[in-house]
């Protein structure tokens, strides 16, 4: 993979370019999608935005995010975009099956693959240009980079900052993560100097919930909860009939996690999901304890240190029972 420099000259001239990111994007995959986008358009390249898969409610006021083709509802049309790109973009991902349905279209094209990302553990000879930084607080913060480091750096404008800032909001938990240094409040001072509107934008994201969600939230932290403190973990196990019952859509489970590591003394929270082809893992740490090698040793996933995801095909019971047995290799680790 070459360096994300050499992408400059290539982007001189006139490109048909495709945009894509994780399945079901969260702030930093959409920000950062639709942040270059903003940007390659200025440039007159033809640019189009692919989902995977769709995407959460509280993400559609984004700037450009109507224009935004999800596969899986639009799969011929994504096809025919993707086969005629000369250059795709693959944004908060780092391994190809991240893309879920689109991860053998996106292998087999032969297009110039450009890498952008801050995940453990790149897939890097699937990508012909990038970079991939563990240290950057989110792909919308080396987005900012690649946009201020560009011959074009006087294009950065609103619709750029709104989408870039959000990701970095989001991805840094709201400014709270170690990942929020000093450079990245530079950064984002810069983003709120093109005059966008950040109470707003937190707004849009956060006080976004249906009456549903508030209610699923309260029934999960009263009745799902269990707190296994001889290992310092908390969990909870959300079934599909919970998800029925409180209409819940994508997007509606995202921050649910984080309650875990709110008790005193929790080092790790997990939460398992029922999703209709798989039973989808949260992970997150505090402190030394990596959940990246614990979802990538235990359940086919990955992420960061102090976050990740993972999965498993046996049923919602058994993989809870599954974690269960496997906490007790990791008793002197979470003390
Ligand atoms: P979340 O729990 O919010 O879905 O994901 C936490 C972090 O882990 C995110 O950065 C996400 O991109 C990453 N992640 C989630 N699921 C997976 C997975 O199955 N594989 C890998 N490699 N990363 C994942
Ligand atoms: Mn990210």
């Amino acid at each position: 993979m070459q360096s994300i420099e050499q992408v400059y000259p290539i982007l001189e001239q006139k490109k048909r370019i495709v945009i894509t990111m994780h399945q079901k994007p969260d702030g930093d995959a959409m920000g950062a999608a639709l942040g270059l986008y903003h940007y390659l358009i200025q440039l007159q390249h033809e640019v189009t935005v692919i989902s995977p898969t769709n995407w959460a409610g509280f993400l559609d006021w984004m700037p450009g995010v109507q224009t935004v083709i999800d596969y899986d509802y639009s799969r011929e049309q994504a096809e025919h975009i993707i086969h005629h790109a000369e250059m795709l973009f693959c944004l908060d991902f780092n391994i190809m099956y991240r893309t879920k349905h689109m991860e053998r279209i996106l292998t087999e094209a032969k297009c110039i693959k450009v890498l952008i990302d801050h995940h453990q553990e790149p897939q890097t000879t699937a990508f012909d240009f990038g970079e991939s930084d563990t240290s950057k607080s989110s792909t919308c913060e080396m987005i900012y980079d690649f946009i201020m480091s560009s011959p074009h750096k006087s294009l950065l404008n609103t619709d750029i900052a709104t989408c870039i800032f959000t990701g970095i909001m989001t991805d840094t938990g709201s400014f709270r993560f170690p990942s929020a240094g000093a450079d990245v409040h530079r950064k984002v001072a810069v983003l709120k100097e093109t005059g966008i509107n950040h109470s707003e934008i937190f707004e849009n994201i956060y006080d976004n919930s249906t009456e549903g969600r508030l209610r699923f939230i309260g029934n999960a932290l009263l009745n799902r909860l269990e707190v296994l403190y001889e290992y310092n973990t908390a969990m909870m196990v959300i079934s599909k009939k919970d998800i029925l019952k409180y209409h819940i859509q994508t997007g509606d489970t995202e921050g649910l996690v984080n309650y875990l590591l709110g008790i005193t003394g929790i080092k790790l929270g997990a939460l398992l999901i029922d999703r209709n082809e798989e039973r989808k893992w949260s992970f997150r740490s505090k402190g030394s304890f990596d959940v990246n090698a614990f979802a990538r040793n235990h359940f086919e996933g990955g992420g960061h240190k102090n976050a990740a995801g993972g999965r498993s095909s046996e049923t919602l019971e058994k993989t809870a029972q599954d974690f269960k047995e496997i906490l007790k290799q990791y008793e002197q680790q979470l003390q």
